[in-house]
């Protein structure tokens, strides 16, 4: 409220109200209103060039972000680096790993699988630096899934690996009679004479040739299912199971050392060399099945014969002489 002011009347002896002219007034509003006017152009001029004129707080931070996007960029070629060499080790993966163990590659589509069609990045967008940021989530992304399949990958060629250790430990291949044991290989897998009949005559087995009482092992790991004198020509014989269809014999045993039921490993002694049932002399007569298909056993010996060794065997186990049975 603005004051009201008076003056002395020396004629009517009175205080009197001082009355503002009207045009007085008026001037003095349009005066302010003006002065307004103009501080409030100065204040909009002011703020209009502010980016020209920066307060030391602004260029700090102006400076941060240009270090971010700097870090941004170093980041992005870390990525592209780790990108590669995990590239490498896919390569590895799909090519030696997965082929050495008989296993189908992880095609490239299901490696990166999940990347393509709807924007996931969508939060990000908006920024001056969305492009930038977009990019580097988009690439740590792919890093992580790709990694995360590699990872299940391997998991799985441990256990392949695990499998196959198994199945190496299982496979019959060493000699069931030692080499240093052995009289000599008498006779292979093939047509050989019937050392009875003297007919010619399929041969299913190998004969190993030593003293009554010689050592036999078993030549891969197992179950004995088998260790009687139950069936026709093989004296006392034993059987054991190996898995994955394989099966190994040996006959005309003098005595056991196992019985059935019992688990085997490579190399444990299953009996000892003589010469029950139909045969001539004392041997070990061997053989190896597959899924219920007598094969060939010379082809298992890479176990324990050099080279040189494994050859003798070979030429000795297909001369086609008189077998022992
Ligand atoms: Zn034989």
């Amino acid at each position: 409220m603005s004051k009201v002011k008076y003056y002395y009347d020396s004629e009517t002896l009175s205080y009197q109200k001082i009355e503002k002219k009207k045009g007085r007034r008026l001037k003095i509003f349009a005066l302010s209103l003006l002065g307004m006017f103009l501080s409030g152009f100065l204040l909009l001029l002011v703020y209009i060039n502010l980016p020209a004129v920066q307060t030391p707080k602004e260029l700090a931070l102006q400076r941060e972000l240009h270090n971010m996007e700097l870090q941004f960029e170093l980041l992005n070629k870390k990525m592209n680096q780790a990108q590669a060499v995990l590239a490498e080790v896919e390569e590895r993966d799909n090519n030696l790993y997965r082929v050495y163990f008989e296993s189908n590659p992880i095609p490239e589509e299901q490696r990166k699988a999940g990347f393509g069609g709807i924007n996931r990045y969508k939060d990000l967008e908006g920024f001056d630096n969305s492009k930038l940021i977009i990019n580097t989530t988009r690439s740590l992304d792919i890093l992580t899934k790709q990694i995360v399949v590699q990872s299940k990958s391997l998991d799985e060629i441990a256990k392949l690996a695990e499998e196959k250790e198994k199945l190496l430990a299982a496979i019959p291949a060493i000699q069931p009679v030692k080499n240093e044991d052995l009289t000599r290989m008498a006779s292979g897998f093939g047509y050989r004479t019937d050392p009875f009949t003297k007919a010619r005559k399929f041969h299913y087995g190998m004969d190993f040739t030593a003293p009554r009482g010689t050592p036999i092992y078993a030549t891969g790991d197992g179950k004995v299912i088998r260790a009687d004198n139950n069936a026709t020509g093989y004296g006392n014989h034993v059987v054991i199971d190996h898995g994955y269809g394989y099966e190994s014999l040996y006959g005309h045993l003098y005595k056991y050392n196992v019985r059935p039921g019992q688990k085997v490993q490579r190399g444990d002694i299953v009996g000892f060399v003589g010469s029950t049932g139909r045969s001539e002399a004392p041997h070990c007569h061997y053989e190896v099945s597959k899924d219920g298909e007598r094969i060939n056993p010379i082809n298992f010996y890479y176990g324990s014969l050099t080279a040189e060794e494994f050859s003798e065997v070979l030429k000795k186990s297909q001369e086609e002489n008189q077998s022992l049975d």
